[in-house]
């Protein structure tokens, strides 16, 4: 993986940048010692490390608009970053940039039950916001597997998802508001407490811009009451491809779930060693139907989700009988991966996303490939949604193994652009998928992408090196208006 070429200037200049930071984030907002700048080489991708200049922690969004209007008059980059739990590098520091901390914007500001929102600062923890409502009868939808640690801010830039995004909604569908800083310093507003704002989408455009258009510094989510009753089925099958089938059964018949999941056959076996959650353990494949909403519909929705699995090969069915239970079925999927991670030393856990028909082939090809790259695979993954997770096992320590398994993952995102899908589902593009971007996109949607970029950030002194395979400079993507054959900034270098 390669990242644009540090600009050894701004590392030498490290003194001065500390200084100047500090007069706006005074006390302990500045972290610059090799020791306390450990914790931030890395996030979820861990495969991946760099040490940044320095670490910002602000506690206003004045402090962060002071901070950013000094960046780009002195052209400093800047990683915005929450807890540092994505999984494709987009918080990943630059070694000739600053990392802008977010975790002190911790505080739930306003709950509205009123307008059914709650206004919240970006660091706090997604599973904090249900923790702030529940009591009264709410809770918020989008629920990453992450959500003890993962932070709301961090949520819109990755357009987080988790199981019960299936019925509603990612977090796309549950923001209503954000305020958001610029790289120049403004304070901007978008959105608000109602279902839509004034004027052109920019809180769509925003929601999974991976940190590349401004810095989130105030969040207002939607917020939903609980349903009263919520009940699970698990339904094992002797085949992959008959799981993949039941899932595509189950939503043309009108049934949409608060959560339908499916693991392979290796996932199956690990999670019950794991937490014995009474999985089948000779099943292909296991999924997980969760329904909710008044009793007597869960009651007849999962009779019908029943007679469709049976209708398949389904050859094991439970129906959760109380709240314990539904858990316990739960529990097995929630150690799915701390599970896998026992089968092998390392893996790499893969996110793209294909139409839902695509699942029984698309398995069946991610099983050949595992074969042919020799390296195991367990799936584990957001079935409803076509939003697949493989997690790819290898062993950091064999000479070429990672090698391997990125190649094996690539194989694996060309493989759903091919039937139609999309490179990622959740966790973001960020360094991780940048340069399968040509894949999905050729060069003219590219340069619009990045003149919507350019728009927010002409200098591209916001995440660089993420997201887009080569970051043109936004006055170079101004040659596209070219006239009588004159370039436009001809003194400016061409890469
Ligand atoms: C064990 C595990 C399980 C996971 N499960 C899921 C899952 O089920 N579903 C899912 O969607 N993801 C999942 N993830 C991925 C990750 O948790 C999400 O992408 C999450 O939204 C990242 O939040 P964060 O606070 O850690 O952000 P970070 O990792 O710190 O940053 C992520 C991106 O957001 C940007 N960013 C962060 N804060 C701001 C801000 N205030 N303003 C502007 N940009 C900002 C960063 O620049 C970066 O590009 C999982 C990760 C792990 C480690």
């Amino acid at each position: 993986m390669k990242m644009p070429v540090p600009d050894a200037d701004l590392i030498a200049r490290k003194g001065e940048i500390v200084r100047a930071l500090r007069k706006i984030v005074p006390g302990e907002g500045v972290v610059a010692d090799p020791d306390g700048l450990v914790p931030f080489e890395s996030d979820g991708l861990s495969a991946y490390r760099q040490t940044p200049i320095a670490v910002v922690l602000p506690e206003t969004t004045e402090q962060v608009s002071h901070v950013l209007k000094w960046c780009q008059a002195n052209g400093v980059k800047v990683v915005p970053r929450g807890a540092g739990t994505s999984l494709s590098g987009g918080s990943l520091p630059l070694t000739d940039g600053i990392v802008l901390g977010m975790a002190k914007f911790n505080q739930i500001l306003e709950v509205d039950y009123a307008n059914r929102c709650a206004v919240v600062q970006p660091g706090v923890t997604n599973l904090a916001i249900t923790g702030a409502v529940q009591a009264q009868g709410f809770y918020y939808a989008p629920d990453p597997s992450s959500q003890i640690a993962c932070t709301i801010g961090g949520n819109v830039a990755e357009n987080s998802g988790g199981v019960h995004c299936l019925k509603y909604g990612l977090t796309t569908n549950n923001l209503l508001g954000v305020e958001m800083v610029l790289m120049d310093g403004e304070v901007v507003r978008l959105g608000g407490r109602g279902y839509d704002a004034a004027g052109y989408d920019l809180l769509g455009l925003v929601t999974g811009s991976e940190g590349l258009l401004g810095v989130v510094t105030e969040v207002t989510v939607r917020i939903l009451p609980t349903p009263p009753v919520a009940k699970a089925l698990l339904l094992g099958f002797p085949s992959v491809e008959a799981a993949g089938a039941t899932v595509g059964d189950i939503i043309a018949a009108g049934v949409i779930p608060a959560g339908l999941e499916m693991m392979d056959k290796p996932a199956i076996q690990a999670a019950e060693a794991f937490v014995h959650a009474g999985y089948p353990t000779e099943a292909e494949a296991l999924l997980i139907v969760e329904l909710d909403g008044p009793e007597a519909e869960c009651a007849e929705l999962a009779g019908h989700v029943k007679a469709l699995a049976q209708a398949r090969g389904a050859d094991f069915i439970r129906v959760s009988r109380d709240e314990a239970e539904r858990l316990a079925f739960w529990a097995g999927r929630k150690a799915a991966f701390p599970a896998v991670g026992r089968l092998s030393p390392d893996y790499y856990c893969m996110d793209g996303t294909i139409p839902r028909r695509q699942l029984p082939q698309v398995l069946t090809r991610i099983n050949a490939l595992s074969r042919q790259y020799g390296l195991g695979v367990a799936n584990v993954f957001h079935a409803g949604d076509g939003n697949l997770h493989p997690l790819i096992l290898y062993d950091i320590e064999k000479d070429g193994e990672l090698e391997k398994a990125e190649a094996f993952g690539a194989d694996i995102l060309k493989l759903c652009v091919e039937v139609g899908g999309v490179l990622t589902g959740e966790h973001g593009v960020g360094v991780e998928k940048r340069d399968l971007m040509g894949e999905m996109f050729d060069d003219t949607d590219l340069a619009c992408q990045q003149r919507v970029k350019c728009a927010f950030d002409p200098d591209a002194l916001l995440n660089p090196g993420k997201v887009f395979p080569v970051l043109h400079r936004c006055a170079e993507l101004g040659r596209m208006h070219v006239h009588r054959g004159k370039i436009a900034f001809p003194e400016l270098p061409r890469f």
